[in-house]
């Protein structure tokens, strides 16, 4: 069980470094991409802080008292994005790996094949009818 930095919760960790419980994670993580997108909308501040709600004196998006907590809130609320980005990247890499090596065995497979049938004088279709004949 970890504590939660921003509401004290105990919570069981998602991932070794998670330190925000998933409710906290949720939220500011929704804050922020609506955020985001105001920002698009050319708003360049917000009406109140990003994390405590009190309205903003000064800054853009965070007040004076919760810019360290909310750097820490941003590692954390970035970081299951770069953890799935991550392993989504290995699994395409190897879903590819597996994919390239099994066409080439097959591809290898069929060129035997079809370099035994010639040999033999047959055609390809007559041969492999023989060959499975001949496995069974
Ligand atoms: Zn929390
Ligand atoms: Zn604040």
């Amino acid at each position: 069980m970890t504590k939660c930095m921003v509401c004290g919760d105990e919570f069981d960790p998602y991932y070794k470094a998670q330190r925000l419980c998933q409710s906290c994670l949720d939220k500011f993580t929704k804050r922020y991409w609506d955020w985001n997108a105001y920002r698009k909308q050319g708003y360049t501040r917000r009406p109140t802080c990003i994390v405590c709600d009190k309205p903003m004196m000064s800054g853009f998006s965070v007040c004076p008292d919760c810019r360290p907590i909310w750097e820490k809130i941003y590692y954390q609320i970035m970081r299951p994005r770069t953890l799935i980005q991550a392993r989504n990247r290995m699994k395409r890499t190897r879903d590819k790996a597996v994919k390239a090596a099994f066409e080439s065995r097959l591809r290898t497979g069929l060129d035997d094949d079809i370099a035994a049938a010639r040999k033999v004088g047959l055609s390809y279709g007559a041969y492999m009818v023989r060959k499975k004949g001949l496995i069974r």
